[in-house]
């Protein structure tokens, strides 16, 4: 998608603070950090949000929660425990239209969400 943040930050039109990239994700922080740590994880695919995901993208699903493993690990959180959120549409605060996991640590986290 030509008009797509992260699909530009995807191919590095436009620059991040990368953490983590394979052939098929990228990791990078995000510019408002709602946490000490808070790292975004998008697959280079555009897929809207995951309402829209289909069943050829199980596989692509499974490599981003592993590889939130061993970004976790360099972020050094691991141990102390972190948050996983996607925000998808409207009603749930999806303000880019590009799949992305939050990873958010560093303190500890509240619940409910706002
Ligand atoms: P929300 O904006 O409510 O958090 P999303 O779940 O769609 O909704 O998250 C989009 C995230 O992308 C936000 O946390 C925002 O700070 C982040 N973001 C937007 N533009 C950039 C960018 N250029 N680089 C890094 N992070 C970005």
């Amino acid at each position: 998608m030509s008009d797509c943040i992260f699909c530009k930050i995807a191919i590095k039109e436009i620059p991040a603070n990368v953490v983590y990239e394979d052939e098929y994700i990228l990791a990078f922080y995000d510019i408002q950090p709602a946490a000490p740590s808070h790292v975004l994880i998008i697959p280079k695919e555009h897929i809207p949000s995951m309402a829209q995901v289909e069943e050829r993208h199980k596989e692509l699903l499974g490599h981003i929660h592993l590889a939130i493993q061993s970004i976790a690990e360099r972020l050094g959180i691991q141990e102390s425990g972190y948050r996983i959120v996607n925000n998808c549409g409207e009603q749930g605060g999806q303000t880019v239209h590009h799949l992305h996991f939050h990873l958010l640590g560093g303190r500890p986290m509240k619940w409910p969400p706002g």
